[in-house]
This record gives structure tokens, C-alpha cells and sequence, in this order.
């Protein structure tokens, strides 16, 4: 069954939506709160998704956490930072003040190809349906 868009945020703050192997057409993965059958083996030895907290579901989500940011939520925002210009410890603020629902609203927007209207990848930098490039938002001022 496919998950719902909130669940498509990851324990890490990744948004599943945006990933390139969850968008491709063929052995797309379901997410990494779907189905563990379509994952790639690099997923699962994710040190988030494995987790003692997160795999015997204690955790939801990294923010909510007692050890919140650790070294491992840290490592995987730095990498975000440097390769894509994404960052998780940021989005973790802006759902922590806008909530959920209204941050998966915006998430929608900013990730929509200004060109075409699809969904952008985080792992691209350009739209993977019409090829225009992706405009990346300052990470320092969220603009
Ligand atoms: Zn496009």
C-alpha cells in the first residue's frame, strides 16, 4: 500500500517524495517507511533507519528524539548540505513552527519545477520531467 505524503517524510526529515528512487518509473522504492523488499541495500544500513529508537518505533521522527540532534542526524545534514543544498535541521525547524500539514503544503510548492509544475529531485539539478534547472534556495536565509 502506498504511504501517505506525511509518511513519505522519513525519520531522518528526507522527504521520500524527492528522491530519485522513489520517482523513477522502474524498481522505484515505496519510501522508507514502505516496504523494506524495494530497498536498495545502501538504505538498509542507514544508521538512522536503523536506529534502536526508530526500529522499535519509540521514535517517529529524529525530532522528537531525547538525543536529538546526534552525530548521525548531523552527519547526514552535513552531507545533505555540502552535495545537494538541502537541510534536514532546518526542515526539522520549519515543522516544528508551521506543523506538518502546513509544512508538506509548502514542501509541495517549493519542490514544483517553475517550468513544468513536476516534482523536483533533491538528487538533481535539473527537473527530471522537463530538464530546467532547479533553483536552489539560499540555505543560510531559507529564501
Ligand atoms: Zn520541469
Amino acid at each position: 500500500m502506498a504511504l501517505t505524503r506525511e509518511q513519505l517524510i522519513a525519520p531522518c526529515g528526507l522527504d521520500c517524495a524527492l528522491c530519485y528512487r522513489f520517482q523513477r518509473r522502474k524498481d522505484a522504492c515505496s519510501g522508507c517507511r514502505g516496504d523494506i523488499s524495494d530497498k536498495l541495500k545502501s538504505c538498509l544500513n542507514c544508521k538512522i533507519k536503523n536506529c534502536a529508537l526508530i526500529k522499535n518505533n519509540t521514535v517517529e521522527i529524529c525530532s522528537d528524539c531525547d538525543q536529538f540532534p546526534c552525530e548521525a542526524i548531523k552527519n547526514l545534514d552535513k552531507r545533505y548540505r555540502k552535495s545537494y543544498r538541502l537541510s534536514v535541521l532546518d526542515d526539522f525547524k520549519r515543522i516544528k513552527t508551521v506543523g506538518m500539514a502546513r509544512y508538506l503544503r509548502e514542501q509541495d510548492k517549493k519542490w514544483a519545477c517553475t517550468k513544468c509544475g513536476e516534482t523536483l529531485c533533491m538528487h538533481k539539478d535539473v527537473c527530471p520531467s522537463c530538464g530546467e534547472p532547479r533553483e536552489y534556495y539560499d540555505l543560510d536565509t531559507g529564501n
